[in-house]
């Protein structure tokens, strides 16, 4: 069986993150703060029995000779108060064996360990943690030798209970334990609120942008006007649905120019029949009816084929980007160009051309720049002519189809490539064309990454430029 987890909000962990880091900071400054505290105690101890150690040995000294204890008693009691009896000490001889005066009635036996009586014998104290024998207490204990002449003649040990620095120790740990949950979870809870509050507005245009359909993409996610990234994130959201109304709106457009490009033949073709069926007729105006028939439907089937042909240009090139050698390409369509011409008086020519290899299709790239052939030949009236080049410039190919033939406004320039578009209906309709052939070509030249550049001069013809990018 597997386990899923929930899937947790951006505020669930952003809490739990935030709680987590502060956990694991003040564990880290708790253990650090233990240490300190621990070392700390350690050395107060130290500097507490190295005081005592050094009145015993005062006292020792200036004697003259082994002080009695109830002197030594008296004057620790006057120095330290109540805190020496905490405290245990007794003076050894030099060989370690115990020396008067002997050990308080009910002080522990304390040890003096090889390494002490070495260090000792040399003159030198050693501070050392010990466990008194017959019980689980630890004792910090300290052993000074006593120099007189230039010899060891007696060791003070002081010892000093840990008690109090556990005790301090136990305290500090019962406060952590106590504290770090508390302020690990009012630091959760916290972050929560904080988090809830800043991510209150992403809930705000999730629900904004959930009411917004495809049918009213005019709607926009309102800005708080903060200018921070929530904003920003609006204005990108909101750029977006401007740029998929626009898409839409176009759509429409062009589904309603689709139908409408279709009922014309349709309409003619449903007419025709109509009046043909309404009384017998002769053979021969059947047939007349069923030629305009057929016309009408190769007409439909045409724009169909230009339809589909748009949709899968616009989705990219269908065979795999393969090189396309450009020069053998257009020397070819420069012969289907002749043939299209002949009989118009117009003449087709071939300029400078270089040899240039771009990626791409080459069929979906013969069928782009066949369309501005075709429309060249089909706008140029009688004398005059259209010339093909190809050259090369900053790795990309340049194909240009040049005409002397009627034109085009600059007001039109920028919208003679949307589809359905025909600038003068009635002599397109002349032509044939369904205003879909520079569409055509210029959705082919964006799918292979290239641009279709139109400069022409009302009168004086027109030249397109298709460029794309060198393989
Ligand atoms: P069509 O099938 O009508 O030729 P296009 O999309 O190929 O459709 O062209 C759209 C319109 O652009 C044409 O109807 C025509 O008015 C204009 N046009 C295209 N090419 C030329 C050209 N070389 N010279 C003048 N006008 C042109």
């Amino acid at each position: 069986m597997t386990l899923r987890l929930l899937p947790l909000s951006i505020r669930t962990r952003l809490s739990l993150w935030y709680g987590g880091v502060l956990l694991g900071i003040l564990l880290v400054f708790s253990m650090v703060g233990y240490s300190v505290l621990h070392f700390g105690l350690i050395q107060d101890l130290d500097a507490s029995l190295l005081t005592v150690a050094q009145v015993l040995r005062d006292a020792n000294v200036s004697a003259g000779g082994p002080a009695s204890e109830a002197e030594v008693e008296t004057i620790l009691r006057e120095l330290l108060g109540a805190e020496f009896y905490t405290k245990f000490f007794r003076f050894l001889d030099p060989e370690g064996r115990p020396a008067p005066p002997p050990a308080r009635p009910g002080s522990q036996p304390l040890l003096l360990s090889p390494h002490a009586r070495a260090n000792a014998i040399r003159g030198r104290e050693t501070f050392e943690t010990v466990r008194i024998a017959g019980s689980d207490e630890d004792v910090r204990l300290l052993t000074v030798p006593i120099v007189r002449d230039g010899r060891v003649t007696r060791i003070v040990q002081v010892g000093m209970s840990f008690q109090r620095a556990d005790a301090a120790l136990r305290r500090y740990v019962k406060a952590l334990v106590v504290l770090i949950p508390l302020g690990v979870a009012l630091a959760t809870v916290g972050g929560a609120l904080i988090a809830r509050t800043a991510l209150r507005p992403v809930d705000e245009m999730a629900r904004a942008a959930r009411r917004i359909t495809a049918e009213d993409l005019g709607q926009r996610i309102s800005l708080r006007g903060t200018g921070d990234e929530l904003d920003r994130l609006a204005e990108t959201l909101n750029e977006m649905l401007g740029r998929l109304a626009a898409t839409f709106t176009e759509m429409r457009r062009f589904a309603a120019d689709a139908a409408h490009e279709l009922r014309t033949p349709l309409t003619a073709l449903k007419g025709g029949i109509e009046v043909s069926l309404r009384a017998a007729r002769s053979a021969d105006a059947y047939r007349q009816v069923l030629t305009s028939s057929l016309e009408e439907v190769e007409r439909l089937i045409r724009l169909a084929e230009d339809l589909l042909l748009l949709s899968r240009s616009a989705a990219g090139p269908e065979s795999p980007r393969g090189r396309v050698e450009l020069e053998p390409l257009l020397l070819e369509l420069f012969d289907v160009g002749v043939r299209l011409a002949q009989g118009t008086g117009v003449s087709v020519r071939l300029n400078d051309v270089t040899p240039a290899t771009v990626r791409g299709d080459a069929l979906a790239l013969h069928r782009a720049v066949l369309n501005l052939i075709e429309n060249a030949v089909k706008y140029t009236p009688a004398g005059g002519k259209v010339e093909l080049s190809l050259a090369t410039e900053d790795g990309h190919a340049s194909l240009a189809v040049q005409d002397t033939g009627i034109g085009i406004a600059p007001e039109d320039a920028g919208r003679i490539f949307e589809p359905f578009l025909r600038l003068d209906a009635a002599r397109a309709r002349e032509t044939g064309g369904a205003g879909l052939g520079l569409a055509i070509a210029r959705a082919i030249v964006l799918a292979h990454g290239g641009t279709l550049a139109l400069r022409s001069e009302p009168g004086a013809g027109s030249s397109f430029v298709v460029r794309l990018p060198l393989a």
